[in-house]
């Protein structure tokens, strides 16, 4: 159990979100002077908003806002540098600047922001992580939904079980955060990353709302990028089921090896085959880029962390 009120953030990743950002934040300080009132959080709580490089009139309305209103703080890229970077500089920057919790959010609010109410008392329990579990997926397209399922399943058969339906929607505490500082790693999975800690975790339900205004961000090859990063930087299975395809491939090889000697010599009646050796020829060319493939992706994060660069790089902060 805690007994003193947090210092709330609340951190939000925005891409060309001009549509939605506005009253989004407007809502947002709504939330933290309504928790203030209830005494519930310090009136020192404030948004951190990330503009993750976008090219629309979002970080005007971030600058103007926060002209108008000392709770909105905010931080601009340079560029595009994908979601999950956007909302590890979140956690990065209200960590510098202070805070005892801090809740990461949508920009387009489809996650329902009453919840944080909850959030904040699952912390005063003593929690240092809280997970919002989406209750259903009827907001998703079909494709969305078999992709997410798709993703789940592979990550719980390979041994990194993650959350269902939880998706970057969570408070974590400042020790969460101080324990996230000794991480030097480059590619964060943050949902399998605060899921491995083992801090004392709690799960809040919400319901997800459609998207306030404008397109989603996420397109086929971003999904598909956020799954192999969580794959491989949560699960060496891959490659020991590599290794093992290996091994029956070639144990296979050499019966069959056995099996030609044995007609040749013996049996005089090696037939022309030429079908067999085709369809062989594919498969096992098939079974070996594919087994490159995912070594590769293993050499891709390796490299990524060896060369050491910034995770993300800042043009302007408003504090
Ligand atoms: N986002 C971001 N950088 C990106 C893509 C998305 O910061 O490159 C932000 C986006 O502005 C939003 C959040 O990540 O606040 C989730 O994106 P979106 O709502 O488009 O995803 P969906 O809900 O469709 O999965
Ligand atoms: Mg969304």
């Amino acid at each position: 159990m805690r007994t003193e009120k947090p210092q709330l953030a609340i951190v939000i990743p925005c891409f060309n979100e001009e549509l939605c950002v506005k009253s989004t934040i407007e809502r947002l300080v709504e939330v933290i002077n309504d928790l203030v009132l209830k005494n519930k959080i310090t009136n020192n709580s404030y948004i951190y908003l990330v503009d993750d490089g976008s090219k629309d009139n979002t970080w005007n309305i971030i600058e103007e806002l926060h002209s108008k209103n000392n709770h909105v703080k905010g931080v601009k890229f340079i560029k595009n540098f994908g979601n999950q970077k956007a909302l590890m500089a979140g956690l990065e920057g209200v960590r510098a600047l202070g805070c005892d919790c801090v809740v990461t959010i949508d920009a387009d609010l489809q996650q329902d922001e009453n919840a944080i109410e909850n959030f904040v008392d699952a912390y005063m329990e003593g929690n240092e992580i809280v997970l919002g579990i989406r209750n259903d997926r009827k907001t998703d397209s079909i494709f969305k939904k078999m992709t997410a399922l798709m993703f789940y399943r592979t990550m719980n058969l390979l041994g990194a079980s993650l959350p269902v339906n939880h998706s970057d929607y969570r408070l974590v505490s400042k020790k969460a955060l101080e324990i996230m500082e000794m991480f030097p790693e480059k590619g964060f999975f943050l949902r399998g990353f605060f899921n491995e800690l083992g801090l004392k975790t709690a799960k809040v339900n919400f319901n997800v709302k459609p998207r306030m205004a404008g397109e989603s961000k996420f397109n086929f090859a971003s999904l598909m990028g956020l799954a192999l990063n969580g794959i491989t930087s949560y699960s060496m299975v891959p490659l020991r089921v590599v290794t093992v395809i290996g091994l029956f491939m070639a144990l296979f090889a050499f019966l069959m090896g056995i099996e030609i000697v044995f007609e040749k010599i013996f049996l005089h009646n090696s037939p022309a085959g030429w079908a067999t050796e085709v369809i062989l020829l594919c498969a096992f060319g098939g079974i070996q880029l594919f087994c490159l493939g995912i070594i590769g992706e293993y050499v891709g994060q390796l490299y990524r962390e060896v060369k050491n660069r910034p995770r993300y790089i800042k043009d302007i902060e408003l504090k």
